[in-house]
Order: C-alpha cells, then structure tokens, then sequence
C-alpha cells in the first residue's frame, strides 16, 4: 500500500503556513469541489489543499465506488493543479472517517502550520453533529464555501456558534470560522451518478481523467 507523503518540517520563511483540508467522500470528484477549492486557496493564501477521500463516511450512505477508484480519479483531477495533493491517511487509517482523528493526525505531520478545513455550507449545517466539532474548532479553522441552493443558519446553536467564531480574516490558529466566496457551481456527485446511469453526457462537469476512469471500470451504470 502507498504510504501517504509527509512533511515533518517546519514551512520555510515566507511561505505560507496554512494548509486546507478539504474532506468528502469524491464518489466522484467534480468541478464543484475543483474550482471552489481554488477560489479557498487563493483567497485564503493557503500554500496546498489537501483533498481526503473518506474510507467510511459517518453521516451518510456507503460510497458504491472502492477507495481505489475514488483516489484515481481524484488524482486524475487534481494531477495539473500545483497545490493540490491527494491525502490518502483516513483510507491508510480505514474504519470510521471522523474529522476530528484525520485533523489531529494531520497535526503530527505538519507541525508548526495551522490547518483551515473546507467545507460546503451543506456540510457546515450538519458540523454540530460532527464527532467532536469542538475538538475539530481546536485542532483547525473553518472555512465555509457557500453551495447553491444552500444558505448558512440564522437561528439556533449552530447560528449562535458562527456568530461566536465568524471573522473576515484568519488571525488565529483554530477556532475560527470564515465565509469564503466560491465561484457557485451547481453540480454534486450524486447528479453525476444519475446523469451515467441514464447514459446522459458528463463533459464539462467534471475532468476528462474523471470521465476516463468511470468509463473503463463502467462505474455508476
Ligand atoms: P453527493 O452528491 O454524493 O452527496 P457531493 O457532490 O455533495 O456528493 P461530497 O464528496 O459529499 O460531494 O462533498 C465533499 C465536500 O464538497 C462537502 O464539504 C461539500 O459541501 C462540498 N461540495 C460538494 N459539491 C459542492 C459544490 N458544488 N459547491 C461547493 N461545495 C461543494
């Protein structure tokens, strides 16, 4: 099995010390993950994002898709994008992918650079049921991409912890929220599935690499 690259130095002088960690299960990986992730790291002055493919996701169904299969058309999409790693430790760890324990292994790896987890605002309503979230808050910051159709709360806990955390600008190591402005692409995995399974062409919704790999091993029909 491939051995996840690590960095155990400390960032050299002026590069950035702020890594995005970009979670999901990528069954399959799409330009709705892509180009919000690079409008993040831009705006957010994040020197990678690390995108970390689930093994088993907690809050939702079982991918039908092997790890393996997500990892390469992962790597397929990302393969000429300088920034963009894959991260393969919650596959390495297997069982239960909760955020928290991938944050706080990240931590022994990148030790001295603050972690900014990037998530979709439809993640971002479901964070308080996240195993630990407060833990997760001191481990690393949020960063909130906006998704269409989805809003962020206004009332409740969850409002209540955005009002406590919110800041237009990351100052701080962890316990930080911030919105980041996304370029808005209405895709998601799950139309990609349905469109290949109505034999509907996915172009220009996802990579060409992505295409190829669900074309060759008949994914999704
Ligand atoms: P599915 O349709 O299978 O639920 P998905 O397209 O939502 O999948 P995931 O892999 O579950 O993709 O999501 C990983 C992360 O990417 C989540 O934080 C999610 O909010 C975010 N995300 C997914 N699609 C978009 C999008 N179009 N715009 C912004 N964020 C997105």
């Amino acid at each position: 099995m491939t051995r996840t690259r690590v960095s155990l130095t400390r960032p050299a002088q002026g590069v950035s010390k702020k890594i995005g960690i970009y979670g999901g299960t990528f069954d399959p990986i799409h330009y709705g993950h892509l180009r919000p992730a690079l409008d993040a790291m831009h705006q957010l002055g994040l020197s990678q994002v690390r995108f970390v493919p689930c093994y088993q996701p907690v809050h939702r169904d079982q991918p039908s898709t092997s790890s393996a299969l997500r990892c390469q058309m992962l790597q397929a999409a990302i393969a000429h994008q300088p920034g963009f790693e894959l991260e393969r430790c919650e596959i390495e760890r297997q069982g239960p992918s909760f955020m928290v324990d991938t944050l706080r292994f990240l931590k022994t790896q990148y030790i001295g650079q603050d972690l900014v987890l990037l998530m979709g605002s439809d993640a971002f309503s479901r964070f308080l049921s996240w195993r630990d979230s407060s833990g997760i808050l001191d481990l690393a910051n949020l960063a909130v991409m906006h998704r269409p159709g989805e809003s962020l709360p206004q009332q409740g806990e969850l409002a209540q912890l955005l009002h406590q955390r919110l800041t237009t600008k990351l100052n701080q190591s962890a316990g930080q929220i911030i919105e980041v402005e996304v370029t808005q692409l209405d895709v998601s995995s799950t139309q990609i599935r349905h469109l290949v399974q109505q034999g509907v062409p996915i172009e220009f919704l996802t990579p060409r690499g992505v295409i190829e790999t669900i074309k060759q091993n008949k994914l999704y029909i």
